[in-house]
């Protein structure tokens, strides 16, 4: 493998270690010692999780009352993301202190333009990396872990290497080590199924992918696996976002890994879509105000809907409330679905918002602490005491199953 010279690019890539488990653990001192479960409000699947209750068995995806029956003993809290949103901009203010450029890339994490920066405060990448660690763990008691590479491809794998807490610094001679002991799995944007299409080839570790040959690569992963091969060799061809513009969506949408028609299942991975919509939303501070929720039918027809919401927003209640009229308006009993998902327009910035005007921003930050409340109650009662009315009446109209499923959440 041709690389360049060890330093031709310096890119920094910095991801919270379990980031809404911790930001639960900082604002609730007295959970210290017990695993950590962070639940989606409405349907009650674990979607964090700690690394004590990760060491215990507890999945991401997973419904509560299999983990209560693995950890018992761990606490159960319901997501809140304006809170974790906070806990995300004191992290990036933290960044722009060391770099001014720096991209936001989801809620916890984030990419720097390290060029310079050594200069800037004479030190090394490795005393930068662990200055950056320390100085974010001490401001908001929250551990990253850090790599710096080349490449942004490389900096991202590069800090997963090492986590939780810990720093990888990859200068250009030692890449080709690197790359040899990690599977091709471990290269972003590389699934499941691009894996097992590559294994077929005997393309097994990351060096092996970065070795492939571009005609085969164009035939097997098409431009994409072109570009990530690239960035593999160090050489930059995705640069940073510095100043992004205005996206015309966000989409969140994924295949459900098999058929179901169970409405139950498909609302849980349509939960879990809005989830992931709204901390994209709430990381880079953007509201929407058209959603467009769809279900892919097992023919790969797409059956979609089309959503006005009265105000824009980046409430999880709101938008979850939302999605969830669209797919009963969508769902025929009987039908077998493979996916679906939910793509938001009509994307605005959060600072020219005039929802406040009517109050709507105050209500929605009280029902973060509802929430709260609400699983206090179940906890103590037993599951299901007590549930959102909008919850409560869409589940009595469908006459759904009051059980929980799991559901498989690919990375
Ligand atoms: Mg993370």
């Amino acid at each position: 493998m041709k690389m360049t010279s060890d330093w031709a690019n310096a890119i920094g890539h910095v991801d919270c270690d379990a980031f809404y488990a911790s930001c639960e653990a900082v604002r609730h001192p007295e959970l210290t010692g017990r695993p950590i479960c962070v639940l989606s409000s409405q349907n009650a699947i674990v979607v964090a999780k700690s690394y004590a209750a990760k060491a215990l068995g507890v999945t991401t995806g997973m419904p509560v009352w299999e983990a209560r029956k693995l950890a018992p003993q761990a606490a159960f809290l319901a997501a809140d993301f304006r809170y974790y949103g906070q806990m995300s901009d004191k992290l990036f203010s933290i960044l722009r202190r060391y770099s001014p450029d720096i991209e936001i890339y989801s809620i916890d994490e984030a990419f720097m333009d390290m060029n310079g920066i050594r200069m800037l405060w004479r030190k090394s990448f490795q005393q930068l990396a662990d200055d950056i660690r320390r100085t974010v763990d001490r401001e908001t008691g929250i551990t990253v872990s850090v790599g710096i590479s080349n490449t942004r491809t490389l900096a991202k794998m590069a800090s997963e290497s090492n986590k939780p807490n810990g720093t990888t610094i990859l200068p250009g001679k030692h890449i080709a080590r690197f790359l040899s002991e990690l599977p091709v799995a471990a290269i972003p944007g590389i699934g499941r199924n691009r894996a097992a299409l590559l294994y077929k080839f005997k393309i097994h570790t990351a060096l092996q992918f970065a070795q492939v040959e571009d005609g085969l690569m164009q035939r097997l992963l098409g431009r994409h696996g072109l570009l990530l091969k690239q960035e593999l060799s160090g050489r930059t061809v995705l640069p940073l976002q510095l100043n992004p513009q205005l996206p015309k969506s966000v989409a969140r949408t994924a295949s459900m890994g098999g058929l179901s028609q169970d409405a139950e299942i498909i609302t849980a991975h349509l939960s879990y879509h809005a989830m992931r919509l709204v901390s994209d939303l709430v990381a880079k501070h953007l509201l929407t105000r058209h959603l467009h929720v769809f279900l892919t039918l097992a023919s790969f027809e797409r059956c979609g809907t089309d959503i006005r919401l009265d105000l824009s927003t980046n409430s999880l209640k709101r938008i979850t409330t939302v999605v969830k009229a669209g797919f009963l308006a969508l769902y025929r009993a009987g039908e077998q679905y493979r996916g679906c998902g939910i793509v938001a327009t009509h994307i605005s910035k959060e600072a020219s918002s005039t929802g406040d005007l009517f109050g709507f921003s105050r209500e929605d930050s009280r029902q973060a602490g509802l929430m709260l409340a609400v699983n206090r109650i179940n906890k103590k009662y037993g599951e299901r005491t007590v549930l959102l009315a909008s919850v409560q009446r869409i589940k009595t109209k469908q006459h759904l199953p009051r059980f929980h499923y799991p559901l498989l959440i690919a990375r």
